[in-house]
């Protein structure tokens, strides 16, 4: 009897590994297929704010979010295939598809007269580590007419752990061409101080796992605080992710914090949704302050 059953277990574990192996194969399959076909994969821009310290908050920029769209699963998020991606390398071309559509969308902004702020874009550690990164991205940008100034690329502190000194160098070399760099996900990695200091950033984001117990732990909030004053000096703009309420809003506004993100103040959205903040801005440039949305 004992052999039979562990006969079960063992065919039944088999059976469950052998599925999770064919759907994953399956996936790789058709992010494949959708890295060649031109409807499947697009983004999403989520809107990214400055804020004072009423808290009022200015658009600055979109952060753009990779959406896939199966064709028979339906809408995909990023956290079902970012995974298989980077295991697959399939992230390089992924990337560079990101890339590619973030360019089209901004110079369609352009072309349609509006004056797109700065869109960021998410670099994984493999596509950056490619000796030809620098080159393809110059010649991308290049090719739909735009300058440096116009990308920021966002990276993690994991690629920092990789091959330091190559990367140190990457970066700043990218930062001289203009790119705008931001450090994502700040203080769930292990970047030390000393790397920090000598890294290029414009930005530090702080983790959205930190903002959202504001109100609730003290420890949170006192690691903020820190983040901010410690970005302050280094002369970077602290952006807080994940911004849901209204208190969590005016903790960090109070508390001088540069920049905003979060569902609270704009959801990501397809491009065409965004043009009525970008009208907005457009139309206050003609005056200034530059208000678009008042929250406090
Ligand atoms: P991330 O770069 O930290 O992006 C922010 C994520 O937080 C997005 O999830 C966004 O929708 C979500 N978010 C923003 N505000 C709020 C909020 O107020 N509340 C909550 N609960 N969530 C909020 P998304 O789009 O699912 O992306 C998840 C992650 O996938 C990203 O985290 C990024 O690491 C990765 N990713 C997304 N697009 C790309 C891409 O094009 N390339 C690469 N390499 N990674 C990407
Ligand atoms: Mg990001
Ligand atoms: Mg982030
Ligand atoms: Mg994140």
């Amino acid at each position: 009897a004992a052999k039979a059953q562990g006969k079960n277990t063992y065919a039944f574990y088999t059976e469950e590994q052998t599925d999770v192996t064919v759907r994953y194969f399956a996936l790789e399959q058709d992010l494949r297929s959708a890295l060649l076909q031109d409807n499947e994969l697009t983004l999403h821009y989520q809107p990214q704010f400055k804020l004072n310290i009423y808290g009022d908050a200015y658009l600055s920029g979109f952060e753009a979010l990779v959406r896939w769209h199966h064709p028979q699963q339906g809408w995909l998020s990023p956290g079902e295939f970012i995974p298989l991606a980077e295991e697959t390398r399939l992230i390089i071309p992924l990337g560079w598809k990101v890339i590619e559509l973030a360019c089209q969308q901004i110079r369609l902004w352009l072309d349609a007269g509006y004056h797109p702020p700065l869109v960021a874009v998410n670099i994984s550690a493999l596509q950056l580590l490619q000796s030809d990164f620098n080159t393809k991205l110059d010649s991308l940008v290049h090719h739909y007419g735009l300058q440096a100034e116009h990308l920021e690329l966002e990276i993690t502190e994991s690629l920092l752990m990789q091959d330091p000194e190559y990367t140190e160098n990457k970066l700043h070399q990218l930062r001289h061409a203009g790119y705008r760099l931001a450090l994502d996900d700040f203080g769930t990695g292990y970047s030390s101080l000393h790397r920090l200091k000598r890294l290029p950033l414009d930005r530090l984001k702080i983790d959205r796992s930190f903002v959202q117990d504001i109100g609730q732990c003290k420890e949170d909030e006192a690691i903020i605080q820190t983040v901010l004053q410690l970005g302050t000096s280094l002369g970077m703009q602290v952006l807080a992710e994940g911004i849901e309420t209204q208190e969590q809003l005016m903790f960090l506004a109070r508390r001088g914090c540069h920049e905003v993100q979060g569902f609270l103040l704009g959801r990501p959205q397809a491009a065409s949704e965004c043009n009525f903040l970008l009208a907005a801005e457009h139309l206050d440039g003609l005056k200034t302050p530059q208000l678009t949305h008042h929250v406090s």
